[in-house]
């Protein structure tokens, strides 16, 4: 088809349409000149948490280079790539990229290293978890409305944003837990923003871990799927070399991971002879790459795991976010008094509690790293520049 013709697509019987929508929390006037989804997306875009993502670590941390991805950067990276393939299989783009937008908005300062710190500070209190806190940043933490807190979204926008979930947790939220329970799906525009997520993170990894000099080019070329569109590159530019030849060996393992999963998934949209949302709740997950496809990803994956993110330069970060986190965590713990007002809940006596410790959490994973670095060098260091 042509791809302008895209743009005039009716949404698909099977996307989220905004007007059989499970609504929001507390009722609201419709908006006037834009959809329900739009709203969200607008409201996650003016929202605290999303300008902290400038500064919270994806693999490196924002200091280390000023070109490397950040949270930022790779939240709109999934939300180019959610909205290519909503819009190829007329799914509500509005939505995919309000959730793509929000999906990060929770992590800790350090990334994973930050999240995996905070969930063993929080053991005794029912654990950290990102996708979780993300849900409790557009629900609860942010304050910027008269009649409710958090930022009200649609149900739709939530369920999209609560990726995973345990078992526990999802029994105590009500509506928005109820699949994990019921072991259903969320919309199919949730599950792109998930593959989408996997897309960015692969390839843009790739591409920061050449640029820091943490991966190499003969290392890639043992990953197949790399070294086949890089082949592919130096047939048609035979000795570009460089940054332009990895850009242009990432931008088709992007795009051959697109349109795999576009079209596998359509096989499977019309193969369940879907009719509507609620057919989709009740089908196994619909959104896939093919059986090959999905091979070379998980391979891509692995060869990330074991070479960049446990690269000992990357420990070191590792180790020190860590360290930071857990001693953040243990002085406030200790000391509910040192925390900003809006986060002691209360009478001495309360250090300990379970709402303390939740506070305490949330206040940390607000933190950005440079912030989180900056807080631990106020509360440690004893000389007259840090008092
Ligand atoms: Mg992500």
């Amino acid at each position: 088809m042509n791809p302008e013709a895209l743009l005039a697509q009716p949404l698909a019987p099977y996307a989220a349409h905004s007007g059989l929508s499970r609504g929001r929390l507390f009722e609201e006037t419709p908006p006037s000149a834009r959809s329900e989804f739009q709203r969200d997306r607008d409201r996650i875009i003016h929202c605290t948490a999303f300008r902290r993502l400038e500064y919270k670590t994806q693999v490196f941390v924002n200091h280390e280079g000023d070109l490397f991805r950040t949270r930022l950067t790779h939240s709109i990276e999934v939300a180019q790539i959610a909205r290519s393939i909503a819009r190829n299989l007329q799914l509500n783009e509005d939505l995919v990229e309000a959730i793509s937008l929000a999906h990060d908005l929770g992590h800790t300062p350090f990334g994973h290293a930050g999240q995996d710190a905070l969930n063993d500070c929080m053991e005794a209190h029912g654990g950290f978890e990102h996708n979780l806190q993300s849900l409790r940043v557009v629900d609860k933490l942010e304050q910027r409305y008269g009649a409710f807190d958090g930022l009200n979204l649609m149900f739709e926008t939530r369920e999209g944003i609560l990726k995973h979930c345990s078992l526990a947790n999802a029994r105590k939220l009500g509506d928005i837990g109820e699949r994990f329970i019921q072991r259903k799906q969320p919309s199919l525009e949730a599950q792109v923003a998930n593959l989408a997520d996997e897309i960015a993170y692969n390839n843009h990894d790739v591409d920061d871990g050449l640029r820091s000099g943490l991966l190499t080019l003969e290392q890639m070329n043992q990953i197949d799927f790399y070294a086949t569109h890089s082949r592919e590159v130096e047939r048609l530019y035979p000795g570009l070399g460089g940054r332009r030849a990895i850009n242009e060996t990432v931008r088709r393992m992007i795009n051959a991971l697109i349109t795999d999963l576009i079209q596998t998934s359509q096989q499977r949209i019309l193969d369940a002879r879907l009719q509507s949302v609620d057919e989709v709740r009740n089908a196994p997950p619909l959104i896939a790459f093919s059986d090959g496809m999905a091979q070379q990803a998980a391979l891509l994956k692995r060869f990330l795991r074991e070479n960049l993110y446990r690269h000992y330069l990357v420990n070191r970060m590792t180790a020190k976010a860590r360290r930071i986190v857990a001693e953040l965590y243990a002085c406030f713990s200790a000391e509910p008094t040192l925390l900003p007002p809006d986060y002691q809940l209360g009478q001495p006596g309360t250090a300990g509690a379970s709402p303390q410790a939740r506070a305490i959490a949330d206040y940390i994973a607000g933190m950005t790293d440079r912030y989180a670095i900056r807080e631990h060098r106020r509360l440690f260091l004893v000389d007259e520049g840090h008092l």
